[in-house]
């Protein structure tokens, strides 16, 4: 036997790893599984070589979970090490690997700017195990070999008997580390991070239930067999190439991905590029309302089929994060800080090409089935407006299939918007202006007026269309929006227009008195105007600049450089001297009088405007009755 001193400079490392990787213990399995997985296919590249003469079978890893000795093993059949090779490998290669490592996040692991992945390979055993041991047969007609560390730098190094090729880990799990031994924990473990690893592994057995035989009689229950329970699925429908996949085979593969989720996704992107850089993938589109599993079920990052996290922050755009799915990646960095991550080269090129190849698919559903397409938009908007808000490359694509929708279920993209509004424009210095409301519930009676005189209203509904109008506004210049409420319509589509009063001057002025002394309210600025003798006498409108400017800032960002924050909210109060009941009120005797009927005309516009309620209400509501009593 030999015994030997692992050549390192630390005295003893291993208690200072296990600390800084505290929280990620769990990892080892995945690092030992990826460890037999890779040894596993040199030897199937070595045996495709055709050189060697290799007894290749269907080599597949064992987890063994030994609760009473408590010991873990993982075994596989792959090249397999000599003890030459595990001097090598094991106790310089992997050792100094370690040390190299310690080194380098000595400082950066006490600010958690590293993330929980650092492949540190063989070494971080260590963080579960008291003691590990190494039995290895190599391909190569060489001896077995033993190989046992205790977690100091001492090893021995001895002759073993295994017969078979392959290499057998032991975990001599320490008692800190207990939980390891539960046959759930190890199983959670399997299938969180090798549900999809090339080479089958497997755990334990399972009972399969066999076909009735033939001569089977009525009653007789089907037999079983013990069969390996295998945990995953080599091939995943992101290793293939999308034109041997069919829908069925994307939305099954979305269900292994996330057994929980009921709901089938609207559609998939498949991603695939080898240059300048490796990334394959499938993306789902989900249906996002009303999921409580937003949170949970999230992009998986992969490397090389080896699940590495479900936080693709940096990686994916920002926009993207509310899909679903699989990116997998060899060349995204693992052992560094998000911060990191988010100005390298690659990874800002990996996010640019899904952007791209988002905005690529969406266009061509659009175009290939716009009907579907429309069908799906209230699923999918905030996704794509967000995208629109947030990346340019996106805003300008989005051109070609970014939707705006009418309060009567008709969709429009922006050119053909315009186009529509150009073609009704009868003075060229008439604005275009679109209408739009944000609930249709509360806005009705405005929606309501503006169909009745022939406009077109959008329904604009989503949390952030405040800052996407403003965007197209600006970038586009060519329609402006506004909300139905905002302005008294007529205003809006043209300034111009020759109007004429019913009053004569000094009419119009004892109006004013009488409303203002009526309203007595800061907040509403009073606006006589002659409109259609038909159209409401008093009408509450709230100016669009203002507004959105407020709404902006309530959601973040935008308006605040306007100091719309602090603003007081403010409404037009439009009163429609050519309205009959204007009239009415002017040649009612008793002042009395006349101020009710204004404030009755008043509350019933508030109310139109949602403005209406605590004691105002109640107040309306009891004169209400008194009148119709
Ligand atoms: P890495 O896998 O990143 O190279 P490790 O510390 O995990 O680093 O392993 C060091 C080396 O030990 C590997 O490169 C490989 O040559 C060898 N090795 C580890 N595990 C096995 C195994 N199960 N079978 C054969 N060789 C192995």
């Amino acid at each position: 036997m030999k015994k030997g001193n692992i050549n390192v400079s630390v005295e003893n490392i291993f208690p200072l790893i296990k600390k800084f990787l505290y929280s990620d213990h769990e990892i080892f399995l995945r690092e030992l599984i990826s460890n037999a997985t890779d040894a596993t296919l040199k030897l199937k590249h070595i045996a495709s070589l055709g050189k060697e003469k290799i007894e290749l079978g269907n080599p597949v890893i064992e987890v063994k979970v030994d609760k009473k000795s408590k010991k873990i093993h993982i075994i596989d059949q792959g090249i397999g090490m000599t003890a030459d090779e595990i001097e090598k490998y094991i106790n310089e290669v992997a050792f100094s690997g370690a040390e190299e490592f310690l080194e380098k996040y000595k400082d950066s692991a006490k600010d958690s700017g590293i993330i929980g992945h650092f492949g540190l390979g063989f070494y971080s055993a260590f963080m579960v195990a008291k003691k590990v041991e190494i039995i290895s047969k190599s391909y190569k007609n060489k001896p077995s070999a033993h190989w046992t560390c205790d977690g100091s730098p001492n090893y021995t190094l001895d002759k073993g008997n295994k017969k078979d090729r392959g290499t057998e880990i032991i975990l001599h799990i320490d008692k800190d580390s207990k939980e390891f031994l539960e046959e759930n924990k190890i199983s959670e473990l399997l299938s969180k991070y090798n549900k999809f690893m090339p080479i089958p592994i497997k755990f334990g057995t399972k009972e399969e239930t066999l076909p009735l035989e033939k001569d089977a009689k009525e009653g007789d229950k089907p037999k079983t067999k013990t069969v390996d329970n295998i945990i995953n699925n080599p091939n995943p429908a992101w290793t293939k190439q999308p034109k041997d996949l069919n829908d069925d085979d994307y939305k099954g593969f979305y269900r292994e991905l996330y057994p929980m989720q009921f709901e089938e996704p609207l559609f998939n992107i498949h991603l695939n590029v080898d240059y300048p850089f490796n990334l394959t993938g499938i993306l789902y589109f989900p249906k996002l309302t009303n999921d409580v599993n937003i949170q949970k079920d999230k992009i998986q990052l992969y490397q090389n089929q080896v699940f590495v996290t479900d936080n693709v922050e940096g990686i994916v755009p920002e926009f993207l994060t509310l899909l679903r799915g699989v990116i997998d990646s060899p060349d995204i960095p693992l052992n560094v800080s998000r911060s990191y991550l988010q100005a390298d080269g690659a990874v800002k090129k990996i996010s640019a090409y899904i952007t791209r190849k988002v905005a690529d698919k969406l266009a061509s559903l659009f175009k290939n089935d716009r009907e579907g397409f429309e069908k799906k938009w209230n699923d999918i908007k905030i996704v794509i407006e967000y995208g629109m808000l947030s990346e340019e490359k996106f805003f300008e694509k989005s051109e070609k299939f970014a939707l705006y929708p009418t309060v009567d279920d008709k969709y429009y993209t922006y050119e053909e918007l315009y186009n529509k509004i150009k073609a009704k424009q009868t003075d060229k210095d008439e604005k275009l202006v679109i209408l739009y409301s944000s609930d249709k519930q509360s806005q009705h009676s405005y929606i309501e007026n503006a169909k009745n005189k022939g406009y077109e209203v959008l329904l604009l509904d989503s949390p952030i269309v405040s800052h996407l109008i403003q965007k197209l506004e600006s970038s586009k210049e060519k329609i402006q929006f506004s909300r139905v409420d905002s302005d008294h319509i007529d205003n809006l589509i043209s300034k111009d227009k020759n109007k004429i009063s019913k009053l004569n001057d000094e009419q119009i002025k004892k109006l004013e008195e009488l409303v203002k002394t009526v309203v007595n309210d800061e907040k509403f600025v009073i606006k006589l105007e002659s409109m259609d003798s038909n159209e409401n006498p008093f009408i509450i409108t709230n100016p669009e600049f203002m507004r959105r400017m407020k709404e902006m800032q309530q959601s973040g960002g935008g308006g605040g450089m306007f100091g719309a924050g602090n603003m007081p909210e403010m409404f037009n109060l439009v009163v429609n001297t050519n309205s009959d009941l204007i009239s009415q009120i002017l040649n009612t005797k008793t002042k009395k009088k006349q101020e009710r009927l204004i404030s009755q005309s008043l509350d019933l516009a508030k109310l139109s405007h949602g403005l209406l309620n605590g004691e105002e209400l109640t107040n309306f509501i009891k004169r209400s009755f008194e009148i119709i009593k």
